[in-house]
């Protein structure tokens, strides 16, 4: 193999594939990015990093910036609509299990500015408007196919990290199940500066707010609250995202006599699926091209960056002589973790806070008001839903 082909071809420019190259070039690794878009997408998705992926960022000294940028979220709440609070967090009981014992309220995109950033510092070439189409592989390489506004062009590594999105076209390509469900509501979102807090003054910077009617959550991020809604499948998207459902939306929130002020709207359909398997030879899937969840509990970033890592320490050792087979290994870590404790823990935050049954709902509310008052419970709890007990989950799979 070339020298210039000594190399991992990343595809994709989102949280994971920048993550990816930036961890591997850390560890020696030639780099190229491929991503279909002009330019970084700054879409407003992900917002919330949990401890352990800010463990793992330390490597990059990046997280002062997001802090700065951001916002450190010390508690978050389980809360009741008619009741408020139910449940509030402190992840100060996880101090001795990580260095950064809180969430940090940042979107995703100003952490991919920073990682373009370094990348760019480090010589690491990323090409934009690379929109791949397929991939090719033999016993010591693989090729991308991608089309350019030029024409379709052939890059060739001995090793790929999909990590082109949910619907990624690597994995399709490859004829990979991506195994599992779609809601059968979408999620509504709409951003305003209304200061939230200062009517609801007990909230946290992140709250999952239970109700069998309209359950919502209410996150925190500099100068804005995100407003999270159900909103039943087969609506009028348009007039879903119409300024005047979105008013009803927010005067339901809090009432006031003012219109609010509606910074950014969105509407998804969300999945819960994972691939089939991670590996399929020399290409690996990572982030979302690998499992999609939905964002009651803010996984599917953290979970992809987690993959990055994993994926990059592998790669070094095969760099440096060990078998590949150590690619196998990711495939079991980061797939057991993410069916075991991202599908399943956000599949939960859903039923839980849209359960319509009244005994249902009241049993599963004390339950969680019973685990938040005991340092034990709590702790354990915090361990799960701030995916450390994940990370070394995956860390014991062999
Ligand atoms: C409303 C919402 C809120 C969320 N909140 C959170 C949260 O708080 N915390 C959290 O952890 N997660 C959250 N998520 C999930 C999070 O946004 C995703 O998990 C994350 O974006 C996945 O990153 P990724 O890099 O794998 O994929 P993406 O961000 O989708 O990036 C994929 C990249 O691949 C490129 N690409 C796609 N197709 C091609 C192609 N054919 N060729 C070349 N390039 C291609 C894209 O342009 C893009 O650059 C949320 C998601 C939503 C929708």
């Amino acid at each position: 193999m070339s020298s210039e082909n000594d190399r991992v071809i990343v595809v994709g420019a989102g949280p994971v594939g920048l993550t990816a190259a930036l961890a591997l070039r850390r560890r020696g690794i030639q780099t190229l990015v491929l991503a279909s878009e002009q330019a970084l997408v700054m879409e407003l998705r992900g917002s919330t990093f949990h401890p352990p992926t800010l463990d793992l960022l330390d490597e990059f000294a990046l997280v002062p910036r997001m802090i700065e940028v951001g916002l450190k979220a010390p508690t978050w709440q389980f809360r009741d609509r008619e009741t408020g609070p139910v449940a509030t967090f402190d992840l100060a009981l996880l101090t001795g299990d990580t260095s950064h014992p809180y969430r940090v309220q940042c979107e995703q995109w100003k952490l991919m500015r920073f990682l373009e950033e370094e990348l760019r510092n480090e010589g690491v070439e990323l090409r934009f408007g690379h929109d791949v189409t397929s991939v090719r592989q033999d016993d010591d390489s693989v090729t991308v196919i991608a089309n350019t506004a030029t024409g379709p062009v052939e890059v060739t590594g001995r090793y790929v990290i999909a990590a082109d999105g949910a619907r990624s076209a690597v994995r399709r390509s490859l004829g990979v199940e991506f195994e599992g469900f779609t809601y059968a509501e979408l999620f509504l979102i709409a951003s305003t500066d209304f200061p939230f807090e200062n009517t609801l003054t007990d909230i946290a910077y992140v709250n999952y707010i239970a109700d069998p009617l309209e359950w919502l959550v209410l996150l925190r991020v500099p100068g804005l609250w995100r407003v999270l809604v159900p909103a039943p499948e087969n609506s009028d998207r348009d007039k879903l995202l119409s300024d005047e459902n979105l008013q009803a939306m927010l005067q339901r929130v809090v009432p006031r006599s003012d219109a609010y002020t509606i910074a950014h709207r969105s509407i998804y359909h969300v999945h819960q699926r994972v691939a089939k398997n991670f590996r399929h030879g020399r290409v690996l899937l990572a982030g979302d091209a690998a499992h999609v969840n939905n964002p009651l509990g803010g996984m599917g970033m953290n979970g992809g960056i987690q993959d990055a890592f994993n994926l990059a320490d592998k790669l070094k050792a095969i760099w440096a002589g060990a078998d590949d087979r150590l690619l196998d290994r990711y495939d079991r870590q980061r797939r057991t973790v993410a069916v075991e404790a991202v599908q399943a823990q956000t599949h939960r935050n859903q039923q839980m806070i849209s359960e319509r049954d009244p005994e249902t709902r009241r049993k599963a509310l004390d339950a969680m008001r019973k685990v938040a008052a005991d340092r034990t419970s709590a702790r354990e709890y915090m361990l799960r839903s701030s995916m450390i007990a994940s990370m070394r989950r995956a860390a014991q799979i062999e």
